[in-house]
């Protein structure tokens, strides 16, 4: 079993730190509808004789039945691991623990972000391989070679990092196209940082990526074509989930919420939209109330507006049509109350990725420019309504 923490700094940012360029993905994208079927066959690829297939109690009824009767039918064994919800170290170590003897050469991940980052810490630690099927397209988590850990109160604790990308990343569009929008709708807001986030580190002549070296040319394109796909299909896409359809615009945005913000993240590099969404989650009500990509609309919004950025509308109005969040009040959250705004504050300035924006970055600033995009989306909502956020929060 393996303990030692990895660092990708310490392989990839040396000797010459910074001024490498380094990009990551993963080893295997498959995406459409019913490919969650072929698990078996794509898993022949890596020579697979037993898999750990991570999957919620509801999942091994839904999705992960259709993964192990895939690995039935292509002749691989298998050892079901039940996810109990929340990607801390306890559940990781338990799993780890059963999943020992077992010996499996790869970990399969069913499941939401949570699960998947929980799956990519168990394969590491039993120094194993790690197949991603997301059952939703709610985050860029599958597929990055990062995992991001909570308390078991759903507080972000740490970051950990693992030598390999996962080898696989399966989406079914069928199943996504079967979950709520609102989910869907999350994965555009995470996604829709990635541009905003990588341009700045590639802007910045001393930015970085979460590997700690320059993004490539190819993650600045990655990261950009996922911004123009949200724009440009967003809206239909949602559209086409909510009466649970699949489309041409349900595949490209799949598509830009997994595949490219993954990328674009890990190789392009975060700036302050992902420090402040994970900071949000020291105000632990938020927790259960909303995802990810939701706090990290209200992150982007609040970069944008540090920037000066003329996007900081075009995103506003945007989010609005989708159904993000685009003021305090809509992340049950109030301006005058100063205590839990300073709590993520604090959070946030203590994260070294802020440091990436241009210029100095300080706590007056990190208030301003949260009050800025609040005071915008504010009198967007009055101008434009609130349909769409209600739609998906009542
Ligand atoms: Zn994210």
């Amino acid at each position: 079993m393996i303990t030692k923490p990895f660092s990708p700094r310490d392989i990839f940012a040396q000797p010459v730190v910074n001024s490498s360029r380094v990009f990551l993905s993963p080893q295997r994208y498959i995406q459409g509808p019913g490919v969650i079927k072929n698990c078996g066959l794509y898993l022949s690829l890596i020579n697979a004789k037993h898999v750990g297939v991570l999957a919620s109690k509801r999942g091994f009824s839904a999705e992960a039945a259709n993964v192990l009767q895939s690995l039935s039918e292509a002749g691989i064994e298998y050892s079901k691991a039940e996810f109990r919800g929340e990607c801390s170290k306890e559940e990781i170590e338990r799993h780890t623990n059963d999943l020992t003897s077992a010996k499996p050469d790869c970990i399969l991940a069913v499941g939401g972000g949570k699960l998947v980052d929980a799956g990519k810490c168990i394969a590491y630690r039993l120094n194993c391989q790690v197949g991603i099927i997301p059952t939703l397209a709610s985050n860029d988590a599958p597929c990055s070679s990062i995992s991001v850990l909570y308390t078991v109160d759903g507080v972000k604790d740490v970051v950990e990092y693992f030598p390999q990308n996962p080898a696989f990343v399966i989406v079914d569009t069928e199943v996504i196209v079967n979950a709520s929008e609102r989910y869907l709708v999350a994965g555009i807001g995470d996604a829709m940082a990635t541009w905003y986030e990588a341009r700045v580190c590639e802007d910045n002549p001393v930015g970085s990526n979460l590997v700690g070296c320059r993004p490539t040319l190819a993650a600045s394109a990655i990261s950009e074509k996922c911004a123009q796909t949200l724009f440009e299909y967003g809206v239909s896409a949602a559209e086409n989930v909510r009466n649970n359809q699949n489309s041409d615009s349900v595949e490209r945005v799949v598509e830009a919420n997994t595949l490219l913000s993954g990328i674009g993240f890990e190789s392009g590099g975060l700036a302050l939209a992902h420090p402040l969404a994970n900071s949000y989650t020291e105000i632990t009500r938020l927790n259960k109330k909303y995802l990810h990509g939701e706090m990290v609309a209200m992150g982007t919004l609040a970069q944008l507006a540090m920037e000066n950025s003329e996007d900081l509308e075009k995103v506003t109005k945007f989010f609005i049509d989708i159904g993000l969040p685009v003021n305090l009040e809509q992340l049950s959250m109030h301006p005058l109350e100063q205590f839990e705004i300073d709590k993520v504050i604090d959070a946030a300035f203590k994260n070294p990725l802020i440091q990436r924006m241009k210029f100095e970055v300080t706590r007056d600033l990190i208030l301003q420019s949260i009050k800025k995009a609040d005071d915008l989306g504010t009198s967007f909502v009055k101008q434009y309504g609130d349909e769409a956020y209600k739609r998906l929060h009542d």
